[in-house]
């Protein structure tokens, strides 16, 4: 199958993929080398949240271990390897009422035969104005990012999850001390974070407490928090807060163009299909249960493999 030129402006792609997380670009991988014309919308933050990550250990085929972002750049290139072409921007509209499938960025629109979406989940934040006032002044969802800057100083993870402890062990590097603020009495995180996080002793846990305000005018210089039994305010002074409470899928350019759940994921069935006939769904934009980057890249063979079916089909 080739591309060609519809009408002027556009041209027509056998699989155009939304996003460039270990699905999108697996998906694209696969879509190219098996010579369907691949369009990948990367978005302007391309590679997903594996590029906010440091060490990643438990992606098959690295016994050592591989930085996120070397992971991530390894699967850009090897899609362009098989003639995977890539829009380092965001898809600002679709259209999936008619055939071609249109996918709009910017001014541009691109058609594709069928559309594989795979533009993960996003962090979440907890809503308070002084976490939005202070965002990048102390507040940050991404230690790996951000850690460095907090040399010898205090620093708060919000969370219980594998995110949270990732980001305090990330910290630990860099921070003096870091308490993990969690809002129930056991942690969601897997045994091996927990492990490495008691035994730091740079860590501690603080529970059953919820953030009311983080503290500061300019630049974060405490936190506010609640005790969940008892009501009882107490203050922390810390010089950053790192928000590690979960994540939201990325699907509100879909609405009301694919099948969304109550939480805005997006709804497969029969592998990764869609409601709508030739548009299918891979990675953590319909997976809140596994959200791992190897369950991702399966997910986003399985995809190119359906949409080649679909293909074929005509
Ligand atoms: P998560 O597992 O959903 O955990 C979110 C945590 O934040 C929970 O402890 C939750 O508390 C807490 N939380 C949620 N909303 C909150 C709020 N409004 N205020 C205070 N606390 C709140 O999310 P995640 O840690 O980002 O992990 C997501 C997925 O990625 C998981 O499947 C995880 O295993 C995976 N992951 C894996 C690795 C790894 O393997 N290295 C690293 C990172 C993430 P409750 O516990 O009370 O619900």
């Amino acid at each position: 199958m080739c591309a060609r030129f519809v009408g002027r402006l556009t041209k027509l792609y056998d699989v155009i993929v939304i996003g460039s997380g270990p699905a999108g670009l697996t998906a694209a991988i696969y879509a190219s080398r098996d010579r369907l014309k691949t369009l990948v919308v990367a978005g302007a933050m391309w590679g997903g949240q594996l590029m906010l990550t440091t060490e990643v250990e438990n992606f098959p085929g690295f016994k050592e271990g591989i930085l996120g972002p070397d992971l991530m750049d390894n699967m850009w290139k090897q899609a362009e390897r098989f003639g995977t072409e890539l829009i380092f921007d965001d898809a600002t509209a679709v259209d999936f009422s008619s055939r071609p499938f249109k996918v709009t960025v910017g001014s541009k629109v691109y058609e594709g035969k069928s559309v594989i979406i795979a533009t993960g989940a996003s962090a979440k934040w907890l809503g308070l104005e002084s976490e939005t006032r202070l965002r990048g002044r102390g507040v940050s969802v991404c230690a790996t990012c951000d850690a460095a800057f907090f040399k010898d100083k205090k620093a708060v993870v919000v969370g219980g999850g594998d995110t949270a402890l990732e980001e305090a062990l990330a910290l630990s590097k860099f921070a003096k001390e870091i308490k993990v603020i969690h809002r129930r009495d056991k942690l969601r995180a897997s045994m091996i974070l927990q492990e490495r996080a008691f035994k730091d002793p740079k860590i501690e846990l603080i529970w059953n407490s919820t953030v009311q305000e983080i503290l500061g005018k300019d630049r974060v210089e405490g936190i506010r928090l609640r005790k969940v039994d008892s009501n009882e305010e107490f203050e922390l002074s810390c010089d950053a807060v790192f928000i590690a409470i979960g994540h939201k899928p990325n699907t509100e350019v879909f609405k009301g163009q694919i099948e969304l759940d109550q939480k805005g994921y997006a709804v497969v069935r029969d592998g990764t299909k869609t409601n709508v006939e030739g548009v299918f769904a891979a990675g953590d934009v319909k997976d809140y249960r596994y959200r791992q980057a190897a369950t991702a890249a399966g997910e986003g063979c399985k995809a190119a493999l359906d949409a080649e079916k679909y293909l074929e089909r005509g």
